[in-house]
């Protein structure tokens, strides 16, 4: 098998690999409650694991090599029910912002932040606008369930989309760690409403507001529905989801530059 590992690598191929233009998938995650059935680091393993799937996919058309995940995420949210790490924002955009520094400085010019954890979407978006006007590389980021949509959620029967800790989360981990899922209390467990109103109010607003608001056991969703098959379908769409858009030249193309020759302006990237 291909070895996508950054840290299974050594450092002289590595330095082929950022000669060969690579692309490197930079997995972002956490380390959060699951509910009482799933492991805390269960975004951290599922997002390394779509991502390494995905690069291997890819690899043909492009090399593709994986750099560790980053497990510290922005969770403050699930606190309330303990064996949750996160970070302030601040540190999170710092964290960020250096790694796709290094990243860069070795001659990687493609880099795909791939995201596994709800709680990272607006600060990843956010940290991208900042960056990317400057940056050397070209930067690109997704949450793997929304690229791969429908043909993710097509194979849960009781939610529409992924949600946490319920039947999605659930399958694809009883395909990763199958040991850590503890299905003796399954029937009990289930909370299909939770998460109806965890953000929003009214049509267009936004409150923050922690998990316990929501949810009495820490998941939402029915974990009762979950089985492995599932969890390997959708394991599969995302991954297939992140290696088409890897190789879709267009997410890599520059930004095309409109303005009349007589324009002028300031320059960009
Ligand atoms: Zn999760």
């Amino acid at each position: 098998m291909i070895e996508v590992d950054w840290a299974r690598l050594k450092a002289h191929e590595l330095r082929k690999l950022a000669n060969e233009d690579a692309i490197v998938i930079l997995p972002i995650a956490s380390i959060e409650q699951h509910g009482p059935h799933l492991p805390v680091m269960t975004d951290t393993r599922l997002g390394q694991e779509v991502a390494h799937r995905a690069a291997r996919k890819a690899y043909a058309k492009r090399p593709v090599v994986v750099a560790p995940t980053v497990w510290s995420g922005l969770s403050e949210h699930h606190m309330p029910f303990g064996g949750t790490l996160t970070l302030s924002h601040d540190t999170f955009r710092r964290v960020l912002r250096d790694l796709i520094e290094a990243i860069t400085r070795q001659g990687f010019k493609d880099i795909l932040i791939s995201n596994a954890h709800g709680g990272n979407i607006i600060a990843m978006q956010q940290i991208l606008d900042e960056l990317s006007p400057t940056s050397k590389a070209t930067l690109v980021a997704t949450t793997y369930v929304m690229e791969a949509g429908e043909d993710l959620s097509q194979h849960l029967e009781d939610q529409l989309g992924v949600m946490h800790a319920g039947e999605a989360e659930t399958s694809m981990m009883l395909v990763c760690e199958p040991d850590l899922v503890d299905l003796s209390n399954v029937d009990k467990i289930a909370n299909p409403e939770g998460g109806k109103d965890f953000l929003s109010a009214g049509r267009n607003s936004y409150r923050w507001r922690p998990f316990a608001h929501m949810t009495e056991n820490g998941l939402a969703g029915n974990p009762a529905r979950s089985n492995a098959e599932k969890g390997e379908n959708m394991l599969e769409a995302g991954a297939e989801a992140l290696a088409k858009l890897m190789v879709d030249p267009e997410t890599w193309a520059a930004p095309k530059d409109l303005r009349l020759a007589e324009t002028g302006g300031v320059p960009f990237r």
